[in-house]
């Protein structure tokens, strides 16, 4: 239990109600080592989380960093807003980012592509919800009004190994 509970860190959660009020919210762990004076992104509305009650929520887990510079969860609404899925729009918001990272070199592999994990959920005011990745592998969880599941994320990249 203990190994399990320590392997995960930032949690996102945005919910729809039964009147189809919507809400969200963003822990963080601080990252690893808990580096002093580091903000991240999950207090950031609009980075960590963003919800718009006539749209839809959205909320991020990974590399903080990558997401401020990016207003990430604002740009997920944004593109629900304009009629995209919250799993596409999820993608289209990593795929944004993505782009951006190639002005910072550091943060790119051999291959030139982002070498940090970013993750975005949401849901929107119909109650869609959907899921991205920067890499392949991930799950995420989510509860229909029935039941628990764990489902796989959709991803921008694919892992090789
Ligand atoms: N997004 C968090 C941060 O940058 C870290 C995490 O998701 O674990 O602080």
């Amino acid at each position: 239990m203990e190994s399990y509970l320590s392997s995960y860190g930032t949690i996102n959660c945005c919910a729809i109600d039964s009147s189809g009020n919507l809400g969200g919210v963003t822990t963080t762990s601080g990252f690893f080592f808990k580096i002093p004076g580091r903000v991240g992104d999950s207090p950031i509305i609009g980075a960590g989380l963003y919800v718009d009650n006539d749209v839809g929520a959205a909320g991020s887990t990974g590399r903080g960093e990558a997401n401020i510079l990016n207003c990430g969860s604002f740009q997920v609404v944004n593109f629900m807003s304009r009629g995209f899925s919250p799993e596409e729009a999820c993608l289209k918001a990593l795929e944004r980012i993505a782009e951006k990272s190639k002005l910072l070199p550091h943060l790119l592999n051999e291959k030139g592509l982002p070498r940090f994990g970013l993750n975005f959920y949401a849901v929107n005011k119909k109650g869609e919800y959907g899921g991205a990745s920067m890499w392949s592998g991930r799950n995420f969880a989510v509860h229909d009004g029935k039941e628990n599941k764990l489902r796989p994320i959709a991803y921008l990249y694919k892992r090789e190994r």
